[in-house]
């Protein structure tokens, strides 16, 4: 592994480990920018990613305190922020 600071240093070990299948922006916008298939590739990524982790935590049993559900982040009037 090559790791310029300390192992976890990066947003791997400073996140709030929630699964996100979504980015940082809305699928129109990605599409927009990217083209129809790309984002179409990208939105799959996403939920295969929330499998693959899935699947590790099972096969290694990884004590991580997994919950389903979902995530309802407040948001403020008018400001469009979480
Ligand atoms: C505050 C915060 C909260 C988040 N919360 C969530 C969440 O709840 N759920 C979620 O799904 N996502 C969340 N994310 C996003 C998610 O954490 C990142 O998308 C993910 O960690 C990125 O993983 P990565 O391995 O690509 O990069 P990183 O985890 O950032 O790892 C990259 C590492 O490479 C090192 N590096 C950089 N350049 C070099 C170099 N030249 N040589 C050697 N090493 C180098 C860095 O030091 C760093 O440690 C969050 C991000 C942040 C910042």
């Amino acid at each position: 592994m090559l790791e310029s600071v300390a192992i976890g240093f990066g947003a791997s070990g400073r996140n709030g480990g929630q699964i996100v299948n979504s980015y940082s922006r809305d699928m129109d916008v990605i599409e927009k920018q990217n083209g129809a298939e790309t984002a179409r590739a990208l939105g799959a990524m996403a939920f295969e990613g929330n499998q693959i982790i899935r699947q590790r935590i099972e096969k290694y049993q990884i004590n991580c305190d997994l919950k389903e559900g979902n995530l309802l982040p407040p948001v403020i009037r008018n400001s469009g922020k979480a």
